[in-house]
């Protein structure tokens, strides 16, 4: 990607004064002039609601076999799903910590606790890894859409796909689920991971006999080198988080089981009572996908939030300027260091961002100071730890209370005291321990 001309990035901060502020690192909320009634769009979206029932019922074969080889999915006959969890002390402490009164539920969705691999990618990077091996298994004729799935598990399948490859690249979570998924089929998998990786996650995929290779370079260098790779390697799969539909749909899923895990609840979603939902967006295949399939399920009635690093926005600025995967944070001087580890992305997806355009409403971001004492205190009141990316959906309340203007066009003003929000943690469940305890003493100290 050739970067744009400085006198485009200069003539940009004049139409786009917003950009002065994010080139300041200074925390932004962006509401989306685009947005549109899903009704008026819904046709026009490159994908729709069959395309995520195909992945839902992929993810459906496949669960006898995840059952029979992660135990810990036993429970949930091998679906791959995390609790939503009401979150009132957290609630009440973010009253005081910001200093207003925020009404209506506010939740917490643990994909933070996702099984396989603790973070939301364990729901995209998991599925696109399920559906290239039913693919090859089924080209080897080795498997029907009509076989119990389970015999997956067994010697003539991971010789097969033991002489196919998977690469991908990653800031670390990716790379974990790819890694974990792959290596449990038998695939020959390579993660390249950006500068910024933890060690931990490297050593833990070594363990697991994945070829973790480092670059002192950020995501999108790793990114880009796995691409070049798996081009030069016969019978390989490159999953592209940059790119990739299958991804995106896997992350889909999530919003179909989310209506039934309010339904349970007795939570009803309409225009009297509105759904707020606040994701963690690094390239924007996670966020995006279950956006995409919040949109499918609940329509006008749900109000998506991205979250990002005031280090990393690179999809505020892709989609405030419309330029998308053209621009990069790097061309308005900003570093894209941050300690949210899944989120470090300099640039976003080249589709991802152009899918939200008439669905997300708006994108704010946060400092690191400010996603280690929401940590801290996530865990002092709820007891629930997570990793710092995971906390950037917290903010979100406190945001859409402070967007009267939103609110009163969507004549949301008068519902605020039955809406719902739900706050995405995206991952925090693998760091260990000593990890864990640096982070929340990092929060602690600012507080
Ligand atoms: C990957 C990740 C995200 C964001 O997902 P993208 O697809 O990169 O936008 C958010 N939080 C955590 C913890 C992640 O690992």
């Amino acid at each position: 990607m050739t970067a744009p001309q400085q006198d485009t990035i200069k003539q940009l901060y004049d139409s786009h004064p917003l950009l002065n502020s994010l080139s300041a690192t200074k925390e932004v909320c962006w509401l989306n002039p685009k947005l549109q009634r899903f009704t008026d769009v819904q046709v026009s979206l490159p994908l729709g609601a069959s395309d995520i029932a195909d992945a839902a019922e992929r993810l459906q074969r496949f669960a006898p076999y995840i059952a029979k080889v992660f135990p810990e999915t036993a429970a949930s006959n091998g679906i791959i799903e995390s609790p939503l969890t009401a979150i009132p002390q957290m609630q009440q402490t973010l009253q005081a910590f910001y200093g207003q009164t925020l009404s209506g539920r506010l939740f917490l969705k643990c994909d933070s606790h996702l099984p396989i691999s603790g973070s939301i990618k364990a729901r995209g990077g998991v599925y696109e890894v399920l559906k290239y091996a039913e693919s090859v298994a089924m080209a080897a004729g080795l498997l029907t859409l009509k076989d119990n799935y389970q015999k997956i598990d067994s010697p003539p399948f991971k010789a097969l796909f033991a002489k196919h490859s998977i690469v991908v690249g990653s800031t670390g979570n990716l790379g974990l689920s790819i890694g974990i998924m792959g290596a449990q089929l038998g695939f020959n998998v390579t993660v390249h991971m950006s500068a910024d990786a933890r060690a931990w996650k490297k050593d833990l995929l070594r363990s697991k006999g994945v070829r973790v290779v480092e670059h002192q370079d950020d995501y999108s260098k790793a990114v880009e080198q796995g691409r070049i790779e798996a081009q030069q390697t016969p019978n390989c799969h490159f999953v592209d988080d940059e790119n990739s539909q299958d991804l995106f749909l896997g992350y889909s899923v999530a919003a179909e089981r989310l209506k039934r895990q309010l339904d349970a609840q007795g939570i009803c979603v309409d225009a009297a009572h509105p759904l707020f939902v606040y994701l963690p967006c690094g390239v924007g295949g996670g966020p995006g996908g279950v956006v995409f399939g919040l949109k499918q399920s609940f329509g006008d009635h749900v109000h998506c939030f991205f979250a990002e690093p005031t280090h990393s926005p690179c999809m505020l600025i892709g989609m405030y300027t419309g330029l998308h995967d053209g621009v990069s944070v790097q061309d308005f001087g900003i570093d894209n260091k941050t300690c949210a580890d899944g989120l470090a992305v300099g640039r976003a997806s080249a589709f991802v961002g152009r899918v939200m355009e008439p669905l997300l409403s708006g994108i704010y971001t946060m400092d690191d100071e400010h996603l280690y004492r929401l940590l801290a205190l996530m865990r002092d009141s709820e007891d629930i730890e997570l990793e710092p990316s995971a906390l950037a959906g917290v903010a979100g309340m406190a945001q859409v209370k402070a967007a009267k203007d939103y609110l009163a066009q969507h004549k949301l003003t008068d519902n605020m005291t039955q809406a719902v929000h739900i706050v995405w943690a995206t991952g925090g469940n693998m760091v260990p321990s000593a990890a864990r305890l640096e982070y929340y003493e990092k929060g602690k100290a600012l507080l």
